[in-house]
C-alpha cells in the first residue's frame, strides 16, 4: 500500500540553465504517469528556482541535507526553517558522500533529521555499507547501527510516516556502475523493514517507503521495483538527463508488484 517513491539526486551537477531545460522536458514525459511519488533534489542555490518551475505539476523538490538547528553559527549549511518556508518539502539525510567524505557521524545525521522533522520537512535517511564492510559479512549491523537515528525521541507527535523513507544505498554500488541485484536488495529491504517494526512500529513500518539507490538505470529499475520492500529508487547519475529518468519513472511504475494490484494507487 506504499505510492513508489522515485527520486533524482543531482549532487553538485545541473546549473540553472541545465535545471530549467531539465524541467521543459521532463514534465511532458512524466505528467500522465499515475501512482508514482517524483522528487528532483538540485544544488541548494537551485531550490527556489525549482519550487517554482514544479509548481503545477506533481513532483516535489528535495534539498540534498540540512543544518542540525534552526539558525546560528554553521557556516555553509541550509536551515530546515529556511527550507520549508522556501516551499521545500523534502530533504535528503545521511547520503554516503556526507558520511563518506564529508565525514558525517550518525549523530550529527539524527541531529539534522529532528531538525527537519521539527519544520515539518519529509526526510529520506539514506544507510549502507561500504564494499569492506560487505566483504566483513558486516551489511546488517552496519545498516542497523544507521537506523539507530530512528530510536524513539527523533519523531515528533502525531508524526505521518508516509512523509519518512529509508534509502538504502550499498556504497558499492553509488556511482560505479555496480548495481545491486534484486535478491541483493530485497534482502537488506526486508531487513530494514523488520528493524523499522520492532523499532518504531508495525504500523509504521508498513508505511514507511524503503527505497533503493545505487547505478540505478532504466534497465534495473523495473526488476528492482518488483521486489516486496523495494517501494522506491533514489538515483543519482541517470537523474541527470530528462529522457534518462523519466524512462526510469515509467519502468519503475511497470513492476509487478503489490502495488501494482491496488487500484486505488492509480487515483
Ligand atoms: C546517489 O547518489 O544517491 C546515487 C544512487 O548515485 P548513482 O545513481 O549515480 O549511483
Amino acid at each position: 500500500m506504499r505510492t513508489p517513491l522515485i527520486a533524482a539526486n543531482w549532487k553538485m551537477n545541473l546549473g540553472a540553465a541545465d535545471a530549467q531545460k531539465f524541467i521543459s522536458a521532463f514534465v511532458p514525459k512524466v505528467e500522465g504517469i499515475r501512482g508514482v511519488q517524483v522528487l528532483l533534489a538540485p544544488q541548494a542555490p537551485l531550490l527556489p528556482q525549482l519550487v517554482s518551475a514544479v509548481k503545477s505539476t506533481p513532483i516535489q523538490v528535495a534539498a540534498q541535507n540540512c543544518g542540525a538547528d534552526k539558525s546560528g553559527a554553521y557556516t555553509g549549511d541550509v536551515s530546515p526553517v529556511l527550507l520549508h518556508e522556501l516551499g521545500v518539502k523534502w530533504v535528503i539525510l545521511g547520503h554516503s558522500e556526507r558520511r563518506h567524505v564529508f565525514g558525517e557521524t550518525d549523530s550529527l545525521i539524527q541531529a539534522r533529521l529532528k531538525a527537519a522533522l521539527k519544520e515539518t520537512l519529509s526526510a529520506i535517511l539514506c544507510v549502507g555499507e561500504t564494499l569492506e564492510e560487505r566483504k566483513k559479512g558486516e551489511t546488517l549491523k552496519v545498516v542497523a547501527r544507521q537506523l539507530g537515528a530512528l530510536q524513539s525521541g527523533t519523531w515528533v507527535e502525531g508524526y505521518d510516516f508516509k512523509n519518512f523513507a529509508v534509502a538504502y544505498e550499498p556504497v558499492w554500488a553509488i556511482g560505479t556502475g555496480e548495481t545491486a541485484t534484486p535478491a541483493q536488495a530485497q534482502e537488506v529491504h526486508h531487513f530494514i523493514r523488520g528493524w523499522l517494526t520492532e523499532n518504531v512500529g508495525e504500523g509504521e513500518a508498513q508505511v514507511i517507503r524503503i527505497q533503493y539507490g545505487g547505478s540505478v538505470k532504466p534497465d534495473s529499475a523495473e526488476a528492482l521495483m518488483s521486489e516486496k520492500d523495494v517501494d522506491g529508487l533514489l538515483v543519482g547519475s541517470a537523474s541527470l538527463k530528462p529522457e534518462v529518468f523519466a524512462e526510469i519513472v515509467q519502468n519503475a511504475v511497470k513492476s509487478g508488484s503489490d502495488w501494482k494490484n491496488d487500484k486505488d494507487r492509480f487515483k
